[in-house]
This record gives structure tokens, sequence and C-alpha cells, in this order.
């Protein structure tokens, strides 16, 4: 491995230490099954000035996709951010090329959320069915939009 290689290792480890995430996530119940699936996410976000450094870091891992802009508010202010993400099938690969480089404690999140993932049970929880109905809540009434508890619509008169 050239030097370069291993200087471009380290910093894009470096660089995810300093601002990246990775994170295991259950999805929704699914309407017919009732099944729940599980995902596994890494991402590391920027402000728009920074975006080639996003664009190196995805040079340096050879995958990875960028979205944005995305609107945040931090302090009160609207913030554009970019960020370099990774897909349920791509974490393990992008942990591998990080692994050697890679400090204590983003170790310990890419494997908890690895663990995680491969522990994952499709079996709605309590937990699931909260996320669900605040979700639901924050959409609206499917029929009307309008404001809702998730179960029954009293502009419209749907029911859940
Ligand atoms: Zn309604």
């Amino acid at each position: 491995m050239s030097v370069n290689r291993d200087a471009d290792l380290g910093w894009a480890a470096g660089f995810f230490d300093g601002e990246g995430h990775v994170s295991y996530r259950r999805g929704y119940p699914n309407k017919s099954t009732g099944r729940v699936s599980g995902s596994l996410i890494a991402v590391v976000p920027q402000n728009i000035d920074n975006v080639e450094v996003l664009e190196h870091f995805k040079s340096i891992i050879g995958f990875g996709s960028i979205g944005g802009p995305y609107k945040v508010k931090t302090n009160g202010k609207i913030n554009r951010r970019f960020e370099v993400r990774y897909g349920v099938n791509e974490v393990e690969e992008l942990f591998k090329i990080l692994r050697p480089n890679l400090r204590e404690k983003k170790t310990a999140d890419f494997n908890r959320a690895l663990i995680q993932y491969w522990t994952h049970d499709p079996k709605p929880t309590e937990e699931d069915f909260k996320r669900t109905i605040k979700r639901n809540k924050k959409k609206g009434c499917p029929e009307c939009s309008g404001e809702w508890d998730a179960f029954i619509c009293k502009k419209c008169g749907y029911i859940a």
C-alpha cells in the first residue's frame, strides 16, 4: 500500500471519528405483515461550503452517495447541509476500510450498530407502535390532512 493511501485512510478515519455517525434503525410495522424492517446507516454531514471534503472522503472510500442540500436549523439559523451516506449494504464495508485507523468510540458505535442489525427482531415492539403513532399524528389525517390523534379524525370522521 502506498504512503498516500495510508495517509488518505488515516485522514478518512479521523474525519469520521470527528464528524460521522453510524446507527441501526427500525422501520415502521408493515401494514399487511406487521413486520418491522431493520436498517443500518452511516452519515457524515457538512455545511454547504465543505461539500468538497465529502467528495474527498467518498473518493478515498470508493463508494457512498452524497445528498443535499438539506435545510437544518441550528441556533435559530437556517443552514444548508450536505451529507455523504452509506446504506444498509455499505456500512460493513465502510467499517472494514475505516477500522484500522478508527478510534475507540466510533469503533464501538459501528460494533453496536452491526450487532443490533444482525440480531434484528422483526416482531414489532411497544416502542415501534409508539413511534408509528407519533409519525401518523405528525402526518395528519390521511383523508383530509387535518390534525388528528392517529385513531379518528374529528374533522372528517376518518377512522384508522
Ligand atoms: Zn380527516
